[in-house]
């Protein structure tokens, strides 16, 4: 396998943009390459880079891609209005077309403001909750990646943990005082913060998976939310990736539990720039215009976003089915995991749910993000590498998710297996040296 021009344009990139990149993990840094593949296209489940190189994708743009690359149904949409125009400063009919949408399928949300991304998503249901309680301290876990403003970089999962710390600097004393943090999970300790009544909200993932994913108790999530309640503290479900995801009406629903306000993003877009967040009525209107909480964007519900949206969240809801496809698929992948790894000697746990997971290179169980930094991010590596090598592009990162999606057959998931038992052939021979 050839990687020529990847590497050419990594070199030019370098000179332009820092670490040649727009978003950290795209580097491949932790994975000890000297270029990141740059993607030319993708079909399905398939991507293909600048050398021509075929892939099996299991990042799939981070999540939005859940009915795969490049799918008819997205696409003819687009096209319909692409020729149209592209933004106008101005309402269109189809923010209000994928608002109604997501209005009918989450069940907490009873209006929703459109953004251009998750970060805007999180900052502003952040900024919502302080003043709606009026109180400023907010409270977020270890390991939760809830998008890439100050308040919430503390601690923080993703990129930063794949590089190799928990905090941006940048970030005021005063911004790291008021954004307190707690291991996912310790019920208690929480209990103990929220008792002083003085916490505007506590934002989670209900599915970390910005950590490598980590498994929910349902139960953490039900106590939190008696426990926010009974303080009168907002609960924010940050669903950028569980939602559309782990269930049509995303982990709200899968878990029956509400939040007071829920942030989306990656699956509503579709493939293209948009989040959004909502909650109840009640809340929402103190959003400008009709409240004081400022709000807006120049391109947030841009037309074309919005209708690419609008035509994958349709397709979800036509095709219900869709979820169970993909749990098996998953389950399937990581039944099989398990086998080759005892056969290989390889230790590993590997964390599942719905249609994401990771495999920890680890021994233990991992429960919160302790137990995730105890990753051999080596023998990762190693299974990147091979993966990458041999035509199946994995996140680069021990401290992410795999994503499956729709486009993803039968035929692929043993062509990635196969890939797999080379991966952990390698790791078992270079451990038994
Ligand atoms: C991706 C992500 C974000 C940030 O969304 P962007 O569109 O990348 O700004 C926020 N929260 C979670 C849980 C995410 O996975």
């Amino acid at each position: 396998m050839k990687f020529t021009n990847s590497v050419k344009l990594y070199k030019k990139a370098v000179d332009l943009i820092p670490g040649g990149v727009n978003s950290p993990v795209r580097a491949f840094k932790s994975v000890n390459r000297e270029a990141p593949i740059f993607v030319k296209k993708g079909e399905g489940c398939r991507i293909w880079d600048e050398d021509d190189n075929e892939y099996i994708d299991y990042i799939c743009s981070w999540g939005p891609l859940i009915l795969g690359h490049n799918h008819p149904k997205v696409i003819e949409e687009v096209k319909k209005i692409i020729e149209n125009g592209s933004s106008y400063g101005l309402p269109t009919k189809y923010e209000v077309d994928l608002a109604e949408l997501i209005v009918d399928i989450v069940p907490s949300i009873e209006k929703v403001r459109l953004t251009t991304s998750g970060t805007e998503a999180t900052m502003s249901a952040v900024r919502l909750a302080r003043a709606y309680t009026q109180r400023n301290k907010i409270l977020k876990f270890e390991g939760c990646y809830h998008g890439h403003s100050d308040a919430l970089l503390v601690k923080s999962g993703s990129g930063l943990l794949t590089d190799g710390y928990q905090d941006s600097n940048g970030i005021t004393d005063g911004v790291l005082k008021d954004t307190l943090t707690l291991p996912f999970g310790d019920i208690e300790k929480v209990k103990k913060i929220l008792e002083n009544k003085d916490i505007a909200c506590v934002i989670v993932e209900p599915i970390p998976a910005n950590m490598g994913l980590i498994e929910t108790h349902k139960e953490f999530l039900l106590e939190l939310r008696e426990i926010t309640k009974k303080t009168e503290t907002l609960l924010i479900f940050d669903e950028v990736i569980s939602g559309f995801r782990l269930a049509l009406g995303g982990a709200q629903e899968f878990f029956g539990i509400t939040p007071d306000l829920t942030t989306l993003g990656k699956i509503i877009g579709g493939g293209y720039p948009v989040g959004a967040f909502g909650g109840k009525k009640e809340i929402m209107d103190l959003v400008a215009p009709v409240g004081r909480v400022y709000h807006a964007g120049t391109l947030s519900g841009n037309p074309i976003a919005s209708k690419a949206g609008f035509a994958t969240l349709t397709y979800l809801k036509e095709n219900k089915s869709i979820y169970k496809d993909l749990e098996e698929k998953t389950k399937y992948l990581v039944k099989n995991i398990e086998i080759l790894a005892k056969k290989y000697s390889v230790n590993i746990c590997v964390n599942s749910i719905g249609s994401l997971f990771t495999i920890f290179f680890n021994d233990k169980k991992v429960e919160n993000l302790e137990d995730s930094l105890k990753s051999n991010t080596e023998n990762f590596s190693i299974y990147f590498n091979t993966m990458l090598e041999n035509g199946v592009v994995v996140p680069p990162s021990q401290f992410e998710a795999h994503f499956l999606s729709m486009a993803h057959k039968q035929k692929d998931l043993d062509k990635t297996l196969e890939i797999i038992e080379k991966a952990f052939k390698n790791i078992g021979e270079k451990n038994g040296k």
